[in-house]
């Protein structure tokens, strides 16, 4: 069984994914080229956004928005302490400062309440200068918008949103990708969208924040890429990696229908002897982790083992007890240091069958877990 199926969608996918990729390859433009154009329309298409700017990753979609926003030495950016590491390591490689911020007990995303604790706090401590949330939509949840949206306002801060995981979620019919002033994503294989390589994308309505992305995009560029009118970096998406998305997000919308089904299916089974995840009322999630809760973890997951069934732990340590991070000497993040201790996530992915889906749920549910909860 494999934890990500990449290869029964490759089998479901191929003639069409194979037959894209030729075109690329007779036509021979391969940096740049008409799908990754077409790839662009049809994502903002998509997510509902006006602009949809591809790049070379996830990560590099973060930087170039904090290139954009100009977050640079003295800031402050208000980020989750559990995510992945690339949401805070854009925030210090622009030399800014990053405050993390605990989790949400329920949905494990940023707690808007606390992200408004720290914000009151780093302007009473008056050191750096609040710029910029950047909220992830962790394990494909989106985070709570409604609530970031107000405090970013009410504090004239920009906001980010992290939808590497969250490509496909939503709120109340509006899709992750079109909140906050710039929302970026990932199509590194195992994302809930993926190419066969790394990729990414950059989704705003603002005019401005487009062309700007644009050209920080291609070294800078003015007119042209010889022509430079700023500092950028070179972060394309290769036109072979947009024709194979062009078919994945084709195919995208009923994967996205098959996860949450199967997510369903794992709450059902589950949900009297575990803590399964929590999706609030109005919100879809694109299932990019199936993550559950309990203080037996280790012995749950060698027992899954034991019976061929992957499982990972998603993360086991927080950004601000990561190494590159303890300087920044940032404690008193209960929920999120606990989750870290004993979440782990289970198979999930579009073609995951009905049979593996009671297996594993018969599995877990025959150990014998310790969980004063
Ligand atoms: C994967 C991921 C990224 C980085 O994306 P890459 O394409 O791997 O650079 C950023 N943030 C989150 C939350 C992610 O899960």
């Amino acid at each position: 069984m494999e934890f990500i199926d990449l290869k029964t969608q490759y089998q479901c996918l191929k003639e069409r994914i194979d037959q894209r990729i030729h075109k690329v390859l007779d036509h021979g433009h391969y940096i740049m080229g008409p799908e990754v154009q077409e790839l662009e329309i049809e994502l903002a298409n998509y997510v509902g956004v006006k602009y949809a700017i591809t790049c070379a990753n996830g990560t590099d979609a973060l930087q170039l928005a904090m290139m954009a926003f100009e977050i640079g030495e003295g800031d402050a950016v208000f980020v989750p302490t559990f995510t992945f590491f690339a949401t805070a390591e854009v925030v210090s490689f622009a030399k800014a400062t990053p405050i993390f911020i605990d989790s949400d007990a329920q949905t494990f995303n940023i707690d808007p309440e606390k992200l408004e604790e720290e914000i009151l706090k780093t302007i009473r401590e008056g050191k750096l200068v609040p710029k910029a949330i950047i909220a992830v939509d962790l394990f494909g949840l989106p985070a709570d918008y409604p609530k970031i949206e107000a405090i970013a306002k009410k504090y004239n801060l920009k906001l980010i949103e992290d939808a590497a995981q969250g490509f496909g979620g939503s709120i109340n019919g509006k899709m992750a990708g079109s909140f906050g002033d710039i929302a970026t994503t990932s199509f590194f294989p195992a994302k809930p969208l993926g190419c066969y390589g790394d990729g990414g994308a950059i989704f705003t309505n603002d005019d401005n924040l487009a062309d700007l992305l644009r050209s920080y995009r291609v070294h800078g560029k003015g007119i042209d890429k010889y022509d430079n009118i700023r500092i950028g970096v070179n972060s394309r998406l290769d036109t072979i990696q947009a024709a194979i998305l062009l078919e994945k997000l084709a195919a995208f919308p009923h994967e996205l229908q098959l996860r949450n089904e199967a997510a369903k299916a794992y709450t059902e089974a589950l949900n009297k002897k575990f803590i399964t995840p929590f999706v609030p009322d109005g919100y879809v999630s694109s299932w990019a982790q199936y993550t559950i809760v309990s203080n037996d973890r280790d012995a749950l997951m060698a027992t899954l083992k034991g019976n061929g069934i992957p499982s990972m732990i998603y993360y086991s340590k927080c950004m601000h007890e990561q190494t590159a991070f303890l300087n920044l000497n940032q404690k008193g993040l209960a929920v999120a240091e606990r989750l870290s201790g004993n979440v782990f996530s289970l198979p999930m992915h579009p073609y995951l069958e009905k049979h593996d889906l009671s297996r594993i749920s018969e599995v877990l549910l025959s150990c014998t877990v310790d969980d004063a909860q």
